[in-house]
């Protein structure tokens, strides 16, 4: 009989196997050649730099197939959080023509090099404080430990990046759905752990992605005549530098 729980027998060997597949997959796939809106809260000016003109990652750093599958689970349960919302009675469009094959909606500017999909417009829905249609819907998931703080913080205080993100994606989707920055968008947020959910109405905030926008110009322009972005840190031991996968690349590079 196989043995599926002891380390390096059969159960290790396939979900190896199972991760090799999906490292390939990834490996497979035409690399992002757009700075995207869902990235332009992250700390590192030069960050968002490396990750734009697709710096080699230092060694060890590239994805590796625990992360793909965590990020595929969390696809899925988005595609759950639009099941229930729908079934509540919100009619939210996810796809251009609400059809499974139709594209997703998101905008593209400077020539596409800024680009963002959006999980979702709620284009009506039952009668809730707050709300206004359209809306911009937005869905994460997350730890209980992370879930846990967004509902006590609020996502603009424990989620910045997704702050953002929503805030340019509200500025940028107002040319195709008119009326969208008017309402606030509705974050949805998934505790992976419990099942949990989290409402958050987030109103637009006109300077927050105004920010963001000027900050992604700023990028393309230092890209385009070849000026490294400083650093945000004066020290590798800075929080942003621990997690970062151009840290030894960039720590060889000048300020
Ligand atoms: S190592 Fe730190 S300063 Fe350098 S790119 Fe990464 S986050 Fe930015």
């Amino acid at each position: 009989m196989l043995d599926f729980n002891s380390k390096g027998q059969a159960g290790d060997q396939i979900t190896a196997l199972i991760d090799e597949a999906l490292v390939a997959e990834r490996a497979a796939m035409p690399p992002r050649d757009y700075l995207g809106g869902s990235r332009l809260g992250v700390a590192c000016d030069r960050a968002l730099q490396f990750e734009f003109v697709g710096a080699p990652k230092d060694d060890g750093a590239d994805v590796d197939g625990q992360t793909l599958r965590i990020f595929e689970i969390g696809h899925t349960l988005e595609d759950l959080a639009i099941r229930w919302l729908r079934a509540a009675g919100f009619d939210l469009y996810t796809r251009k023509g609400n059809r499974p094959d139709g594209d997703q909606f998101g905008f593209s500017v400077a020539g596409g090099r800024i680009r963002g999909h959006v999980d979702g417009i709620l284009a009506s829905g039952p009668a809730v404080t707050g709300m206004a249609f359209p809306a911009l819907w937005e869905c994460k998931t997350m730890n209980a430990k992370t879930w846990r703080e967004t509902v006590a913080k609020g996502v603009v205080v424990a989620k910045s990046v997704y702050a953002v993100q929503i805030a340019l994606y509200q500025a940028y989707m107002a040319a195709d759905v008119p009326g969208i920055a008017d309402s606030p968008a509705l974050f949805t947020a998934i505790n992976k752990d419990t099942a949990e959910l989290h409402h958050e109405l987030v109103p637009f905030d006109a300077a927050r992605a105004q920010t963001a926008s000027d900050r992604a110009v700023r990028i393309l322009r230092a890209t385009d005549a070849g000026d490294l972005l400083p650093r945000v840190a004066t020290s590798r031991d800075f929080h942003e530098c621990r997690f970062c996968a151009w840290a030894g690349r960039c720590w060889e590079l000048p300020a």
